[in-house]
């Protein structure tokens, strides 16, 4: 069954997974960006939305707000149809992109007292839905409203964790707001899967945390594990994902290894 058959005989659209974690630097936008890009070219219609206003899965694919009339804050204020946002992303098709813009750091006091405060994205991407096979959103690295409504409009969540001696701090506080997020906002929201990003097998400690992770989230944690790579952090610089940039690194590899188990635990 192809991806059309299959949105039509559920008649419920795209998945919406948004990538949170409060901690910056632990791989959020390079696995928005490469998860993205390896599920697009294994024929899935993806878009990704640039929800932190630092938009940097938005010029990690080469889009930038300059280049653009209208991106996500526009969207979020109702200005226009989330559809007027989306752009083609160069040399990666099945891919889409709502890029961001600095000015969206504003949106989150410009909400602050508005009724049904954490459900813009959700109405603002309730008419893409029908075009695309996953939706992602790239959380900011924090847990205020713009992270709140990519929880609210989200079916599932991925967390990005880099195995570092804190990185189990700060997750508890993570887990609390998508269980508020769940009771208050969002019933159907679940723990799509944690991911292990910047793994480091020189080091003892990585394997540490990893093993602690794993006993915390008893099978939550996708066995594909993302691997310190440099050709990870040298692509956003030429705009395009590590698989355009170098297709047979070990980064490349590892995100396609990702997708095809995330692609598995999919429900027919
Ligand atoms: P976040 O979105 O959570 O803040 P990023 O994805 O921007 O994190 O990653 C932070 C930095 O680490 C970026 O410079 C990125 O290029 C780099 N990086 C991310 N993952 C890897 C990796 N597996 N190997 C090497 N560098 C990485
Ligand atoms: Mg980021």
């Amino acid at each position: 069954m192809d991806s059309q058959q299959r949105r039509s005989a559920t008649g419920q659209g795209a998945k919406i997974i948004a990538l949170a974690n409060q901690k910056g630097g632990v791989g959020k936008s390079t696995t928005a960006i490469n998860l993205s890009s390896a599920l697009a070219m294994a024929g899935k219609k993806v878009l990704l939305v640039d929800s932190d206003p630092q938009g940097n899965a938005s010029s990690g694919l080469g889009v930038t707000s300059r280049d653009q009339e209208h991106h996500l804050y526009h969207c979020l204020i109702g200005e226009v149809p989330a559809g007027q946002a989306v752009c083609e992303v160069a040399d990666h098709d099945n891919l889409n992109i709502i890029p961001t813009h600095i000015d969206l750091i504003g949106v989150e006091v410009e909400l602050i007292s508005a009724p049904k405060r954490e459900n813009f994205l959700a109405k603002a991407l309730k008419s893409l839905k029908k075009n695309y096979d996953y939706i992602f959103i790239d959380c900011p690295p924090s847990l205020g409203l713009l992270t709140i409504n990519a929880l609210t409009a989200a079916d599932s969540v991925i967390i990005p964790m880099q195995c570092e001696y804190f990185a189990l701090e700060g997750l508890s506080q993570l887990v609390r707001t998508i269980r508020l997020v769940k009771n208050s906002y969002n019933d159907k929201l679940v723990i799509e899967g944690l991911v292990l990003t910047m793994f480091d097998r020189r080091n003892k400690l990585t394997f540490q945390v990893a093993k602690e992770i794993r006993s915390h989230f008893q099978g939550s944690v996708y066995d594909a594990v993302i691997p310190r790579n440099v050709r990870l952090s040298e692509s956003p610089s030429h705009g395009c994902s590590v698989l355009t940039y170098a297709p047979g690194s070990v980064g490349a590899l590892s995100y396609l290894n990702l997708a095809k188990e995330f692609l598995k635990k999919q429900k027919p």
